[in-house]
């Protein structure tokens, strides 16, 4: 559901599920819409309780994980319960984490409130967490009972955060939409002036794409793959820096990166690389210092790789875009990708 003013209260009620509610959230949203959501639940008679984590990356841990899921046991909370994951994406994968593991699963229902985990990280029941050597290295596939989409969140999200999500809504374009690329192009200055009118239409068109795509392969044995571009350099570098760099603006070089590679190697028109390029700028997204060698050694235990058999070198599938709304996937050894970059 995507809309604006939504009672999130009447709409959870929909579902009646057993009245029993764990809010899990970041203390950066706690403190902005504690009082809405307080208002809105008492008003309908929900029982919940706020479970807060500290905002950011960093807190897609297993520490994190197993604190709220304990929270949850110490508060009373049991196999009839239901979990709010309410936030960006950190909140909706680490909640969602919870969800599909405490007692074995309880259903959850994902409030995003960022641009990115309007488009993105809500849809399609991929819930994670952080190990110290990849990014999302422990998770599950977990559907939520549903996503409700209010834009009236986003009006308090800082511009870096709003550029962030822009990432993942131009990734959309590139990977399977040349006229929602062109659409985003051509309203650029709606988009930053956040009317709700465009706003609307990308996200709705962004979730079509990433829904789409997960509806047809759920588990990422194939097409699902897609979604990754831009994210096998882009996970690399959130690791070398140590999660310290946003997520978004990782994506965003490695979507750059990934583009630059692919013109390299003669697939991507100059022309494409060029939209592409001034799109990802307009958003703020910068250039990356890194230090090679790391990135290829973290490229190489990607979870994402295929080892043939344990001990030899993996087939590493990058993403690259033919052009734009047109991928391919294509292995390359290591060797390959050390010219590349
Ligand atoms: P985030 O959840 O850390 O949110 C970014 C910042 O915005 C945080 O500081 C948060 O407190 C703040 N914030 C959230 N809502 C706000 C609001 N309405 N107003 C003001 N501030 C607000 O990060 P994110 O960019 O939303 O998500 C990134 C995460 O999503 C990464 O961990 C990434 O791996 C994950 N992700 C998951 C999937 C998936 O399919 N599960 C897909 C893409 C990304």
């Amino acid at each position: 559901m995507i809309s604006s003013d939504i009672n999130l209260a009447k709409e959870i009620k929909k579902f009646k599920l057993n009245n029993n509610y764990a809010v899990i959230t970041d203390d950066t949203v706690f403190k902005l819409y504690k009082e809405r959501i307080d208002q809105q639940f008492s008003k309908e008679g929900l029982n919940y309780k706020f479970i807060l984590f500290k905002h950011g990356e960093k807190s897609k841990k297993l520490k994190v994980f197993q604190k709220i899921s304990e929270e949850m046991l110490r508060l009373g909370f049991d196999r009839k319960s239901s979990v709010i994951a309410f936030g960006g994406g950190v909140a909706g994968d680490i909640a969602g984490y919870v969800a599909g593991t405490f007692m074995r699963g309880i259903p959850f229902i994902q409030v995003p409130t960022t641009l990115l985990a309007q488009v993105d990280s809500s849809i399609g029941g991929k819930v994670a967490v952080d190990l110290k050597y990849g990014k999302n290295t422990t998770g599950l596939f977990y559907q939520p009972l549903k996503v409700i989409i209010d834009i009236d969140f986003l009006k308090s999200l800082p511009d870096i955060e709003f550029n962030h999500g822009m990432v993942e809504i131009i990734k959309h374009g590139i990977i399977r939409d040349e006229k929602y690329f062109k659409f985003i192009e051509n309203n650029i200055f709606a988009i930053k002036k956040r009317a709700p009118k465009v706003l609307i239409s990308l996200i709705y068109q962004s979730c079509l794409i990433k829904g789409d795509v997960v509806r047809k392969d759920e588990k990422e044995k194939d097409l699902r793959r897609i979604l990754n571009f831009g994210h096998t350099i882009g996970h690399g570098i959130e690791v070398i820096k140590n999660y310290r760099l946003k997520h978004g603006q990782a994506v965003g070089f490695g979507i750059l990166k990934e583009s630059e590679i692919s013109h390299k190697l003669g697939y991507l028109s100059k022309t494409d690389i060029m939209r592409i390029v001034q799109i990802i700028n307009k958003f703020g997204i910068k250039p990356v210092k890194y230090n090679k060698k790391r990135l290829l050694n973290i490229i190489k235990n990607d979870k994402k790789n295929l080892r043939v058999k344990p001990g030899l070198e993996p087939a590493i599938p990058l993403v690259l875009p033919k052009k734009i709304g047109k991928v391919m996937i294509r292995n390359f050894s290591l060797d390959e990708l050390k010219g590349l970059v």
